[in-house]
């Protein structure tokens, strides 16, 4: 018995949710209609939070790509390359991956999860230390306990709490590993890519940037590119699963020791590998990114316009405008009414709670896609004021 105890707490809060009828973590959608639409409790939905950021899960070359590898590859790989072999496809992709970051070396993993797995377990262990701002995502953390090494948190978006726990490393500095992500996964906010540099720079040390919100979003390859820090960043992880529109992750380095995580790496060396359709469509998504400059310019716009709708609605929003638009209630209760509101109007975005969420907050998180029309984006905002108008608003700003 004692075996399940620790469901407890989560099984009450289940049933509560079973009482309400509203099943925030079990949605399903019916059926997928476009890159922003699809059937959920019967109704026409906007999918308000996809990270589709350039919308291209539907893109006509991507989706002839891939039909046409599963047609002469096969559906899957059915194990690892270590163990099956590699096809040319992966090797094509990592060519392109590095060919795109102008770095020396490209390992691609089966999930942008595995990416930030797979390097943090291979590169460090328990002699290492990892400095991670604290609002890293999931994989990093668990990247960090697979490896055994001391991990230290900073303040998130603190280059000076940064620098003080460097400095307190001493000499053991010089061979941190400093994680942080180009745009923040919950609230869509950057890191002080130059701060975080001259931090570096002053104490020594590497550093990682995961621009799994960032690719395609902030110029065509992230902050690192944006900011002009290509030389102080040492390793970049990332995803395409999201502005791709693909599952499958990546890192890229000019360091040779690169190659050396690969077959170190247990999360490259003991899963399979991406199969050939999401390759294929992962290559075209990265062309079609390089080449359509106005699908950012759109993504931009309709971010800046849901950001502007939602915060004259009152919502206290991320600190900055950016596709990840994500409103913080300090109330379960109330965050779940609005979410449910959203859904029986159409909308749906992501409910996140604690502890997923910075500072404790319950979240409704949109993230905007470049395939998102105008009026879509305003029929996000209606909803929200609708939504609101049912709510008891004080947990809200
Ligand atoms: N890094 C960050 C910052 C993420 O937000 C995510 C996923 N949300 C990942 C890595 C993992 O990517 P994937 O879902 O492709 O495994």
């Amino acid at each position: 018995m004692s075996l399940f105890k620790k469901f407890e707490a989560l099984a009450a809060r289940q049933k509560e949710l079973d009482v309400t009828g509203a099943q925030p973590f079990n949605v399903v959608v019916e059926r997928m209609i476009s890159a922003t639409e699809g059937i959920v409790d019967g109704r026409n939905t906007i999918l308000a939070g996809t990270n589709n950021y350039l919308g291209l899960t539907f893109h006509p070359e991507c989706i002839e790509a891939a039909s046409n590898a599963v047609l002469s590859e096969g559906t899957g790989t059915t194990g690892s390359r270590m163990a099956n072999g590699t096809y040319a496809s992966h090797i094509a992709l990592e060519r392109d991956i590095s060919e795109f970051f102008g770095r020396r070396g490209a390992i691609v993993f089966s999930t942008g999860y595995l990416a930030n797995l797979g390097i943090l377990s291979a590169l460090t262990n328990r002699d290492d230390v990892i400095v991670i701002d604290g609002d890293c995502h999931a994989s990093i953390y668990d990247g960090c306990q697979m490896s055994g090494a001391e991990v230290i948190r900073f303040r998130h978006n603190d280059a000076h709490d940064l620098a003080k726990r460097l400095r307190r490393l001493g000499e053991r500095a010089k061979n941190a590993l400093i994680v942080v992500e180009g745009i923040y996964s919950m609230l869509g906010d950057r890191a002080p890519m130059k701060e975080i540099a001259d931090v570096k720079r002053e104490y020594g040390g590497y550093l990682l940037v995961d621009e799994a919100h960032s690719l395609g979003v902030l110029g065509e390859r992230g902050l690192v590119e944006v900011t002009d820090e290509h030389t102080s960043v040492d390793f970049i992880t990332g995803t395409f699963s999201k502005s791709l529109g693909a599952t499958g992750g990546f890192c890229v380095s000019d360091l040779p020791e690169l190659e050396l995580v690969r077959v170190s790496s247990r999360p490259y060396v003991f899963t399979a590998s991406m199969s050939p359709s999401v390759i294929a469509s992962t290559r075209v998504a990265l062309a079609v990114l390089r080449r359509s400059p106005h699908l950012r310019a759109q993504l931009w716009s309709n971010a800046n316009r849901l950001y502007e709708l939602l915060s004259q609605l009152g919502l206290n929003l991320g600190p900055e405008v950016s596709p990840v638009i994500a409103a913080m209630l300090t109330d379960a209760d109330d965050a779940l009414a609005l979410w449910t509101g959203l859904l029986e109007r159409g909308v749906y975005v992501n409910l996140i709670f604690p502890p997923a969420t910075p500072n404790s907050s319950y979240l409704l998180r949109c993230s905007v896609s470049a395939a998102h029309t105008v009026e879509q984006i305003d029929q996000i905002g209606a909803a929200f004021a609708a939504a609101l108008g049912d709510c008891d608003r004080s947990s809200v700003a």
